[in-house]
């Protein structure tokens, strides 16, 4: 394909979609050297339990810096870096990253707080739970305090594999939690022979929660099905304080969104967790 754009430029470019294919080649290949370039940062949202007003947990949430492009977020970049098989290195920094700063804030006497790192689904291959023990020990970090989110596909492909892995890492000592939750395709079944510790209400459920009845009932249904199968529940993209109020009425006590604050980089995150929350 190359070749043939050398050849013939215009044509190329009167294209859409050759833009698009070269906008995503060019990407690519900037994203390949991003590691080494050190271009990626780790940002860090806290999650609150609303009855404490305490933040009990940050999710690490990736964010690339382009020095040209600028910022890209993850959700233009994260699915490029699962195609091309680079989300294997870049989750592993990830990983390392976010623990090595969660054992950092354990040692500095802030409040103990547990770590969530997003994980995709392509990191699920064989010695995932290896390598994840592998950064636990090099970073010094208790496995009880990392919590790894994954979607519901997770449940409904290669299920025996990936109920070994994740068996493995909850003997490990680590949480699972499920991202997103409600957006995907698990069947019930699964999720009870999981050993899942949480659900993620997805953020579409909690927009409208205030105005939308099935937006309403579809979360309650979520936080009293997490009760009945003892399951920790977190809502995601709380933003009003009239949706905190309707959540915890009906039983959820952990949530992260805006109302609480944005994802910040680590030196503000860590004030926020020495300060503590206003809200
Ligand atoms: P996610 O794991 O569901 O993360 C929550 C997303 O919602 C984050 O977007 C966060 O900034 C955003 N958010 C949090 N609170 C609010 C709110 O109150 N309102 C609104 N409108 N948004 C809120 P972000 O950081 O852009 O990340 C998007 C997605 O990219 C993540 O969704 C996750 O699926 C993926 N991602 C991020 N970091 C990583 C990573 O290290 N590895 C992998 N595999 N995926 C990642
Ligand atoms: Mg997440
Ligand atoms: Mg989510
Ligand atoms: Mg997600």
């Amino acid at each position: 394909r190359a070749k043939e754009l050398d050849r013939n430029n215009f044509q190329f470019y009167s294209s859409d979609l050759n833009v698009r294919v070269m906008e995503r080649m060019i990407l690519e290949s900037a994203l390949r050297r991003a590691l080494e370039r050190q271009e990626f940062k780790l940002y860090y949202q806290p999650q609150v339990d609303v009855l404490s007003r305490s933040i009990v947990g940050f999710e690490a949430l990736l964010r690339w810096y382009h020095p040209d492009l600028g910022l890209i977020s993850p959700d233009k970049f994260v699915p490029l870096a699962e195609e091309s098989g680079l989300i294997i290195a870049i989750g592993e920094w990830v990983l390392q990253t976010a623990c090595r700063q969660t054992k950092a804030w354990h040692d500095a006497g802030l409040p103990p707080v547990r770590m969530a790192v997003n994980l995709s689904t392509r990191q699920f291959r064989p010695n995932l739970d290896q390598s994840i023990a592998a950064i636990l020990l090099e970073t010094g970090l208790e496995p009880c305090f990392l919590e790894l989110e994954m979607t519901e596909s997770i449940l409904m492909r290669n299920v025996s594999e990936n109920m070994a892995l994740l068996r493995a890492l909850t003997d490990m000592g680590c949480h699972l939690a499920i991202d997103d939750f409600g957006t995907g395709y698990s069947s019930l079944a699964y999720l009870k022979n999981f050993p899942l510790g949480r659900l993620k209400i997805d953020r579409s459920f909690v927009r409208d929660i205030t105005s939308n009845p099935d937006d309403l009932a579809i979360a309650k249904i979520i936080i009293d099905m997490a009760r009945t199968l003892r399951m920790q529940v977190t809502a995601e993209g709380v933003e009003a304080y009239e949706q905190l109020e309707l959540l915890a009425g009906h039983g959820c006590a952990e949530m992260q969104g805006f109302l609480f604050s944005r994802p910040l980089p680590a030196d503000k995150a860590q004030q926020l967790l020495r300060n503590g929350l206003t809200f």
